[in-house]
């Protein structure tokens, strides 16, 4: 089995649509190995988008991810990151697919619904930043 980390990110936790993307996150088959409610402070959000420290949008993404609650899943299930990010639909939500979380409940590139890691190493080290 692998290891995904999933964020449901505060747009979609104020929108209230935590319940409907953890049913979704059961019903396509993912077993919730932890998961909790946390409030990133903006070190917290530094530190796990680390990776785009470079990019333009690293100070908009970092303010956004530490603006409110959010739900972080890790989750498990064979091919739990490919299957994730099907589920979930391209970063931009005016191009993922239909019926995908980011189509359903995203906003903008930016605000965005949910986080998926992007690849199964990822998947462990995002879990295990946060659990
Ligand atoms: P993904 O989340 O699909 O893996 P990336 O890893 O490229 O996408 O980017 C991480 C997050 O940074 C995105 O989910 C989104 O919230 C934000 N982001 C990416 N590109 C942009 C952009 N051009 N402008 C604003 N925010 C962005
Ligand atoms: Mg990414």
């Amino acid at each position: 089995m692998e290891t995904t980390l999933a964020i449901i990110k505060p747009d979609a936790y104020k929108d209230g649509n935590s319940g409907k993307i953890i049913d979704r996150i059961i019903s396509e088959g993912f077993t919730i190995k932890e998961m909790k409610q946390i409030h990133m402070t903006k070190e917290n959000a530094e530190g796990f988008y680390e990776v785009h420290r470079d990019r333009p949008f690293y100070d908009e993404l970092t303010n956004f991810m530490s603006s409110g609650n959010c739900v972080v899943l890790s989750l498990g299930r064979d091919n739990a990151v490919s299957k994730w990010r099907e589920v979930i639909g391209a970063t931009n939500p005016e191009e993922a697919a239909e019926g995908t979380i980011r189509a359903l409940y995203g906003k903008n590139t930016g605000n965005n619904a949910v986080h998926g890691s992007d690849s199964a190493e990822n998947g462990m080290i995002e879990s295990n930043y946060f659990f």
